[in-house]
């Protein structure tokens, strides 16, 4: 590979301006669209071999469905379904597991890292909750993961929904709250309102959860500063373990992009980038004077508590990760894949005994090289040594056009071995790293 930057793509503008239609949030790479059903031989080929010395394993669990589908949502969720689909639903996610849970990639592994995110986990029941998790324990234990990690709306939480996650061994629950204005919360589709969200928190405070995260959105429909003002201060009121902090995007798939396609408009009603970084900005100061770090681009984490995300970071540095459900992402000794995305077929793959998959990608050596740069990235450093180590690889050198450019923009400092992420550079990163993927991937869109 030359020493220069072969990559270096036409360079993003320094500032964008209006909220265009788009995924902004960068998760994956390569992007979803390069996975194809073609690879398939691949994820077999995954499956059968026994894992890697010392790869840690996690286990995702979609559960897709919600009280009402929020205005800006892009997830893969479902409002119609009754509790016959639930349980038919749960009962084929437990056997997706049993099915892997029989393949030689496990090997003598149990989970690290459990997540149940959504759509809604807290939308099930509390006997739904304990008959899922008690199958899914017998077929791999999770007894001892470092953390289980439950998504909830806190309008489906009850004292009594709470104190049973609490016993199934939920360690980091994550509360939607997004924005503490019920006028907000009503206009963005929302399902639930500011009352709920106080209760909820002080009842899951007092059962000792070892760290509650709050999540917001900066930018929502009709929001001021003030109201951004306002909603920080709340936050530092219930004084969580961290809160996280996401800037208002609006994929293809949401109700406000058809409704401005609808319009004619070009520009979605929400608040422009600089004005949501600047918002973001003022609240990690905020939250830093409090006591707070600034763990990534989105993550304040309070000092003291447990800083680190198991589940992030763990899947940041390529562990290997079980996604159960429909439309769920799986990575396994170095393949990407996905679940069947439309619930029948994926309930039909599972009642005819089969894995649910649909599509794969093995990345190459060089595509796995820059999803961790960029992931890691989003952290808000880096170590060229780690790179140098694990892919053999020179990042200073093979991307030295692009990290000159981000150092001389203010957006970076290069700190011997460190690459760190000014404040200006992590409020942007998602923009900034598409400018390490390679030239086919550059405007392909995350779906
Ligand atoms: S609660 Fe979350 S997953 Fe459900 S519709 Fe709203 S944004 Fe989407």
């Amino acid at each position: 590979m030359s020493a220069i930057d072969v990559q270096t793509p036409p360079a993003a503008s320094p500032v964008e301006q209006e909220t265009a239609a788009g995924n902004y949030f960068v998760s994956n790479y390569p992007p979803f669209s390069f996975w194809t059903p073609e690879r398939l031989p691949e994820v077999e080929a995954a499956l059968n071999r026994p894992p890697a010395k010392e790869t840690p394993l996690g286990l995702y669990l979609h559960i897709p469905f919600c009280r009402k589908r929020c205005h800006f949502c892009y997830f893969r969720v479902y409002t119609d379904k009754d509790s016959s689909a639930v349980k038919s639903y749960l009962d084929l996610a437990a056997q997706e597991l049993e099915l892997y849970a029989a393949r030689p990639f496990i090997g003598a592994r149990r989970p690290q890292f459990v997540y149940f995110g959504g759509g809604t986990p807290s939308y099930l029941s509390e006997p739904q909750l304990l008959g899922l998790t008690d199958r899914m324990k017998a077929i791999l234990p999770w007894d001892q993961a470092e953390e289980v990690t439950f998504e909830c709306e806190p309008g489906t939480l009850t004292d009594h929904k709470l104190e049973t996650l609490r016993k199934i061994g939920v360690t980091r629950l994550s509360l939607g709250v997004e924005n503490f204005s019920d006028h907000i919360l009503e206009i963005n589709g929302r399902a639930h309102r500011s009352p709920e969200i106080f209760r909820a928190y002080q009842y899951a405070r007092g059962l000792g959860f070892p760290q509650i995260n709050i999540d917001l959105i900066a930018g929502m429909v009709e929001e001021t500063e003030e109201n951004w003002r306002v909603n920080i201060e709340k936050v530092l009121a219930l004084s969580p373990d961290s809160v996280t902090l996401y800037q208002m995007e609006i994929p293809y798939n949401t109700k406000i992009y058809q409704e401005m396609k609808a319009q004619g408009k070009l520009v979605a009603p929400v608040a422009d980038w600089q004005t949501k970084r600047a918002w973001v900005r003022q609240a990690f100061e905020v939250l830093e004077r409090s006591g707070y770090s600034v763990a990534s681009g989105y993550t304040a984490v309070k000092q003291g508590a447990r800083a680190r995300f198991v589940y992030r970071d763990s899947l940041w540095q390529g562990a290997d990760m079980i996604g159960l459900g429909v439309a769920s992402f799986s990575h396994i000794g170095g393949t990407h894949f996905q679940n069947q995305h439309d619930f029948e077929p994926y309930l039909a793959r599972l009642k005819a005994g089969q894995l649910p998959i649909y599509r794969g990608l093995t990345p190459t050596s060089e595509e796995r090289m820059i999803r961790e740069l960029v992931l890691q990235f989003k952290l808000g450093h880096l170590s060229a040594a780690y790179f140098q180590r694990k892919f053999g690889i020179d990042i200073r050198a093979r991307f030295a056009a692009t990290l000159a450019r981000w150092e001389s923009l203010g957006f970076m400092q290069n700190d011997g071995d460190w690459l760190r992420l000014t404040r200006d550079g992590l409020l942007q990163v998602d923009r900034l790293v598409t400018e390490f993927f390679l030239p086919e991937h550059r405007n392909a869109r995350y779906a």
